[in-house]
């Protein structure tokens, strides 16, 4: 866990490691990647690209509670990694000057790990608990009275001389994220009084968003050369960011330093990621769809097999993309490839039969017909 502004680097990077947020998310993340994504944190709702709905509804939320000077209400926000639920947690923090804590479900092993951390806020701060579907039953169970009456139920002594004791705790607010909304349990959502859910952003907050980033790191650009980047981002600000960055260094080796339209190009052919903003390993998923499984259905299991990778990236990280981009569809018996998909990497769709046909009637939609 850290505290932020009071921050522990020790127990905060062992902490995020054992979360493996970082990890699952951006696997090619080096450390230089990873101290530059906090410097293009917006620190504030009118830094914050897009997701307008959800900023008018937080800008709202958090004007109340000042008025009423009480803590904010308890807030999950939901979507694909990379969208900016970290960042909001830490602009609610400082929207509304108070301290946040950071840590994640799997960082909290144990009930007395919540517990400790729970008795230890201050009045008004602001818990964030990433991949808070990762949270264990009995660690979740520390969590209901305190969202709900702000108090922990804890054993005092060993034994038959055990006791139960109910300490009260300093009102706080959670702030809990998740990319898997459907794993977290009915009793825990319920105790959230908003949820909201994060989009993709669209190519004109995504040219926002690296805007703001190259001017933050001092880069060369004009509006085309970002809008290219846009273009290639899987419509997620971490990958406009990390793209940003590798383009810079195109730039700079290999051009005069000036992000334009075709140094961006150029880069990004040169990191194989295509007009869709796919990379290789997008590509693979695909391709094995199309020439091991004849388009699927194929289970998640099995796919992740046949690229090796593991089947909660491909679930958290790829094929969030790849379904909204209507390239691969999700149907119960597993994953098919579109005729899109099937376009996009180039390969002829198989005759299928009568049956396989009109089972896939209705899949089979270039979304952009
Ligand atoms: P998540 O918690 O959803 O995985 P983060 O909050 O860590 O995503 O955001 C990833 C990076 O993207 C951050 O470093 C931040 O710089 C950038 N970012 C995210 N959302 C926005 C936004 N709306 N405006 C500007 N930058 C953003």
């Amino acid at each position: 866990m850290t505290e932020v502004p009071n921050s522990d680097n020790s127990q905060s990077s062992e902490l995020n490691r054992k979360g493996s947020r970082t990890e699952t998310v951006d696997p090619q993340a080096t450390e230089e990647d990873l101290g530059t994504e906090n410097r293009l944190r917006p620190n504030s709702l009118g830094t914050y690209c897009g997701q307008n709905q959800v900023k008018d509804s937080l800008t709202i939320a958090i004007e109340a509670a000042k008025a009423r000077s009480e803590p904010l209400d308890h807030i999950l926000f939901h979507g694909p990694p990379g969208l900016g639920k970290t960042t909001l947690a830490m602009i609610l923090a400082a929207e509304m000057g108070v301290s946040i804590r950071i840590t994640s479900g799997p960082a909290l092993e144990r009930a007395g790990d919540l517990a400790a951390l729970l008795t230890s806020l201050q009045p008004g701060d602001i818990l964030f608990i990433d991949e808070i579907h990762r949270l264990s039953l009995a660690v979740e169970e520390v969590l209901y009275p305190a969202m709900e009456d702000f108090s922990v139920d804890i054993i005092l002594g060993k034994g038959p001389k055990a006791r139960d004791v109910r300490l009260k705790i300093a009102p706080f607010t959670l702030v809990g994220a998740t990319t898997r909304y459907a794993m977290i349990s009915q009793p825990l959502r319920d105790r959230f009084g908003s949820t909201f859910r994060l989009d993709f952003y669209d190519i004109e907050a995504l040219s926002q968003i690296l805007e703001r980033s190259a001017e933050v790191l001092k880069c060369s650009f004009d509006h085309d050369g970002l809008v290219e980047i846009a273009n290639r981002s899987r419509g997620t600000a971490r990958v406009a960011n990390r793209l940003l960055r590798r383009v810079r260094d195109y730039a700079d080796v290999r051009a005069d330093g000036q992000i334009t339209k075709e140094t961006a190009s150029n880069a990004l052919e040169q990191l194989e990621i295509d007009d869709l903003g796919l990379d290789r390993m997008d590509r693979e998923l695909l391709t094995a769809l199309a020439n091991r499984f004849d388009g699927g259905p194929a289970g998640l299991e099995t796919i992740a097999a046949a690229i090796s990778e593991e089947s909660d990236t491909i679930m958290d990280v790829y094929e969030p993309f790849l379904l909204k981009e209507g390239l691969i569809v999700r149907t119960p018996r597993g994953r098919v490839l579109t005729r899109f998909g099937y376009a996009h990497i180039g390969i002829e769709p198989p005759q299928h039969s009568e049956t396989s046909q009109s089972q896939q009637s209705g899949l089979w939609s270039n979304p952009s017909d």
